[in-house]
């Protein structure tokens, strides 16, 4: 896999802040205290591609987006 994905967000809408994502990477996945919701710190290093795909795919409710450089969603897969 190389350098596919061009951008990462989370959908704010249906994060239920479980934790999943922020126990794998703890410095890209911040929660949001007062929303209670996790919000992605762009300032820190993004995980490689295959890490971010796994851990996408590891959220229970498809909140965490990633897109390729065409602007096209790569995960979640729905
Ligand atoms: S894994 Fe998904 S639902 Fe859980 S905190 Fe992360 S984005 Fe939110």
């Amino acid at each position: 896999m190389g350098d596919k994905i061009h951008k990462v967000k989370i959908n704010s809408e249906k994060c239920i802040a479980c934790g999943v994502c922020m126990s794998n990477d703890p410095n890209f996945f911040k929660l949001n205290e007062e929303k209670n919701v996790t919000e992605i710190d762009y300032s820190a290093k993004k995980p490689d591609d295959y890490t971010l795909e796994m851990i996408a795919q590891m959220c229970p409710v498809g909140a965490i987006e990633i897109y390729d450089e065409n602007g096209n969603l790569i995960t979640p897969n729905i």
